[in-house]
């Protein structure tokens, strides 16, 4: 790796830097497998992704950025009640906020009413702003963690974002060990804080039907991004979201999801942690094994966005063995 690209990753240490490469890197087959015939029905295609109807009032955006329209870039989506919509994720873009505040206005009648921010990676996070453009009143919940992460990023910034600190200045807090419950009318949506993939993640989760919001601590046929992670808190997060019965994940990156992707990648997650509990006790170094490290077969195809995510996923398992 040159040292250029080195530092560029290091600079731009969030879940939409890799993505940006990803299109030179992946390979064709790993990009068909991404835009795999999907759970939901599409009812909006653009060239930044697809929102797809998950059940009667509940809707998932999937972003498939790999073309180079990063405008959404995460995941989220929209989920309406009798008299509120809830919308989750900011995006990358205001733009992408936006756009899905004129979906929603188109199908339910109402723009969204709230907005649940899952952490503070800039390709959740940044496009916030855009549900309150043009004056429109949208309350923003999320964790103070969240919060204070992307205030303070923002405060070092070269570039000044004054709308998108105004709008998260004033969230409504969410408690960061109780589930939070917000009454759409005739709906309840639970935001229940969780952690791992971040200081600080939570889940928007239905149970009528089973829906689950995962935010970036479910990946979908993509290299989760242990840039921020505590692996074995990640872990043990991912398998406390999975439901036993029959539930429908929108995670942060990746098609949606049921029980058997969700399985597949509890694998892998549980192959990289005996991968690297192995290699440390040999005293091999977290680049090595990184640099060498393959998945099995048997899991199926999984995009590699850089050459730095095995490094990075095995050097967060070293921090916290030698810890
Ligand atoms: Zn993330």
């Amino acid at each position: 790796m040159t040292l250029a690209r080195r530092s560029f990753l290091k600079k731009s240490a969030t879940c939409a830097c890799h993505l940006a490469l990803a299109a030179s890197v992946m390979p064709v087959a790993a990009r068909k497998l991404w835009a795999a015939e999907s759970l939901g029905q599409v009812v909006a295609r653009e060239p930044f992704g697809t929102l797809e109807k998950v059940a009667d009032g509940v809707w998932a955006v999937i972003s498939r950025p790999l073309d180079g329209d990063r405008t959404t870039l995460a995941n989220g989506g929209l989920i309406a009640g009798k008299n509120a919509v809830l919308a989750v994720e900011g995006f990358n873009q205001p733009a992408g906020a936006q756009w899905l505040a004129a979906k929603s206005l188109e199908l339910t009648g109402m723009r969204p009413t709230h907005v649940v921010l899952t952490h503070h990676h800039g390709d959740h996070a940044n496009g916030i702003a855009g549900f309150q453009a043009g004056g429109a009143s949208c309350a923003v919940h999320s964790t103070a963690i969240t919060r204070d992460i992307v205030i303070g990023r923002d405060a070092k910034a070269a570039e000044p974002a004054p709308a998108r600190a105004a709008t998260l200045s004033g969230a409504v807090l969410l408690s960061p060990t109780d589930a939070t419950t917000l009454d759409l009318g005739g709906r309840a949506v639970r935001v229940v804080p969780r952690g791992g993939h971040t200081q600080s993640d939570v889940t928007v989760e239905l149970d009528d039907p089973s829906i689950v919001f995962c935010g970036d601590l479910v990946w979908n046929g993509m290299f989760p991004n242990y840039v921020d992670t505590t692996p074995s808190k990640f872990v043990g997060a991912v398998r406390g979201l999975k439901r036993a019965k029959d539930t429908i994940y929108v995670p942060g990156h990746g098609a949606l999801a049921k029980e058997r992707e969700i399985d597949r990648y509890i694998a892998v997650l549980d192959e990289v942690e005996a991968a690297a509990r192995k290699s440390y006790a040999a005293g091999i170094s977290a680049d090595d094994i990184g640099k060498t490290f393959m998945l099995s077969e048997s899991l199926g195809q999984w995009a590699l966005f850089s050459n730095i995510f095995y490094p990075r996923a095995f050097d967060a398992w070293y921090k916290e063995l030698k810890a």
